[in-house]
């Protein structure tokens, strides 16, 4: 049989992850140029970049397999990308780069921001030579910057692209081994990493130089609890077994906190329903949302601008909305289809077809409620009935008038509440993660609350801090796997020069 000198690459590098592996049962002890903690997109970004420029690396996945929260993903965003010259879409790094300084108020790490908007079109054409395909782009929400590139088999097939890559350079992974303390030097400089691996034990892994792509912790209690106040009520979506090691290892050598206190707040949610539940779906309608008291808290079209949906809800008492409608919204919902569609996954003019059957699951669970009247329904979502009647009393009157005095919605959102049967979905804030913890400067160095960087140190991602200042930034559609990617692949180039490659 004739082998293709890539069949080779990937043999030659299968056999030395054995070796590797069956030494370590002996010795635990490897050496390498580059540790990558994490491997999900900004770690395999990282990973790839370094050993594209002849770096030896070891990427440490907690998990079986890679991909984190990033095979999740839809799309990443960049300007002045090929794609957008191809489809006459003008949005230039300056605009995109004012739009992120600006909504942070300043916040943001200036340089960082620049560094990973000039980095954004040159990190799609090398997606496009790792085999990443992207077929539209598209806005977040109605009227918003397309600059979201879409990715065929979303980021499930760009961690796969980039996985087979960096195996056929060389990179050797290790699954289900969690980077647990960082070795520094009497310098102070990182010089490798201890791990635990399941099968094989406790790891200790010498390096030149570590990047830290662990992917925050919203899966922690503790620390989001700590950092951003948010408790069992918040609904973490797409995270599995982050409980933030990446970063407190690196504040353990003294990096800086930037960002600890930033969600990635998405729409309010029903616990345990997948994005594609129509429950959710129809919860997620910028119709009419009460909080428990009864009453309208924002314009609920912020279901358009879902971070500030989820800083509206934080304010609410207990967390809780209920998003409410009745039966002649439901049909409409049914017939016509959704108003605002959730992602790519369920997108515009879904017709919610499964709406009866996953409202009565959602009536056994506890999050959805029918009533015969507003006040059978108030009495059943513990809502003063009153207050309700008082609320959808006035909602209606604005559907009359086609004008919402309270929050100004966009009228065509107004759909009154009047058929019977009367339908509320009980909803609380989720999130999509974590958006920070180390900070860094703009070549993705860890740095100590003097700004000095410390050596050997590398963070990017979600571990990151640095592109937000108090909300996630919805405006820059594709900005977290944005930043994941490019940060990565800064990351991957630095630590190039670092080493001497
Ligand atoms: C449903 C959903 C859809 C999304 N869609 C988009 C989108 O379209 N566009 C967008 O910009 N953003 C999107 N996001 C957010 C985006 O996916 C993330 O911000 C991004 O993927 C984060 O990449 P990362 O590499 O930092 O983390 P991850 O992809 O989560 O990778 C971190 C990896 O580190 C591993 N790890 C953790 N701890 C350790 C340890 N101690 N040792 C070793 N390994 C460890 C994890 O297991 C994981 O594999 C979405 C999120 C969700 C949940």
């Amino acid at each position: 049989m004739r082998r293709t000198g890539r069949t080779i690459v990937t043999v030659m590098a299968v056999a030395c992850l054995f070796v590797l592996v069956a030494g370590m049962a002996s010795a635990k002890t490897i050496e390498t140029d580059v540790v990558v903690v994490g491997a999900g997109g900004s770690g395999l970004a990282a990973a790839l970049t370094a050993a594209q420029g002849g770096a030896r690396v070891v990427v440490l996945e907690k998990m079986p397999s890679a991909g984190g929260t990033t095979s999740f993903s839809e799309g990443i965003f960049a300007a002045e990308s090929s794609l957008e010259r191809e489809k006459n879409v003008v949005i230039t790094k300056d605009q995109m780069f004012t739009t992120i300084m600006e909504y942070s108020h300043w916040r943001a790490n200036a340089r960082l921001v620049r560094n990973v908007v000039d980095t954004s079109p040159e990190t799609i054409e090398w997606l496009k030579e790792q085999g990443v395909e992207f077929k539209e782009l598209l806005p977040n929400y109605p009227g918003g910057l397309p600059a979201w590139h879409i990715i065929n088999g979303r980021g499930k097939a760009m961690v796969a692209a980039l996985e087979k890559n960096a195996k056929e350079k060389g990179v050797v992974f290790l699954y289900n081994t969690s980077g647990k303390k960082l070795i520094t030097d009497q310098k102070g400089s990182v010089r490798g990493i201890i791990a635990e691996s399941k099968e094989g034990g406790t790891l200790e892994i010498r390096s030149k130089a570590v990047i830290i792509a662990t992917g925050g912790f919203a899966n922690n209690k503790e620390m989001v609890k700590e950092y951003s106040g948010f408790g069992d009520e918040l609904v973490i979506v797409g995270n599995i077994n982050k409980v933030g090691e990446g970063i407190k290892m690196a504040w353990e050598v003294g990096a800086a906190a930037e960002g600890a206190d930033v969600l990635q707040l998405y729409r309010p949610g029903v616990p345990g329903e997948s994005t594609t539940s129509h429950l959710n779906a129809a919860g997620r309608q910028p119709y009419l949302w009460v909080n428990q008291d009864g009453e309208r808290f924002c314009d609920e079209a912020l279901a358009l601008q879902w971070p500030w949906a989820g800083n509206a809800l934080a304010n609410q008492r207990g967390r809780i909305m209920y998003c409410i409608f009745d039966e002649n919204t439901k049909k409409y919902l049914m017939e016509k289809g959704i108003d605002l569609g959730v992602g790519v996954m369920v997108p515009v003019t879904t017709k919610l077809v499964n709406i009866d059957q996953d409202l009565a699951r959602g009536v056994e669970k506890g999050y959805a409620f029918i009533g015969k009247s507003i006040e059978d329904l108030a009495k059943k979502i513990e809502v003063n009935p009153k207050n309700l009647q008082a609320t959808i009393d006035e909602y209606n009157a604005s559907c009359a008038t086609y004008r919402d005095k309270l929050f100004a919605k966009d009228p065509k959102y107004l759909q009154t509440v009047k058929e019977s049967r009367f339908y509320a979905i009980k909803l609380f804030p989720a999130t999509l993660g974590t958006l920070g913890g180390i900070k860094i400067n703009y070549k993705t160095e860890a740095v100590n609350k003097d700004n000095q960087s410390i050596p050997g140190l590398y963070a990017t991602g979600n571990c990151a801090g640095g592109m937000y200042g108090d909300s996630y930034d919805l405006k820059i559609p594709g900005g977290t796997l944005g930043f994941a990617v490019n940060s990565g692949r800064i990351a991957g180039k630095n630590v190039l020069k670092y080493i001497g490659k």
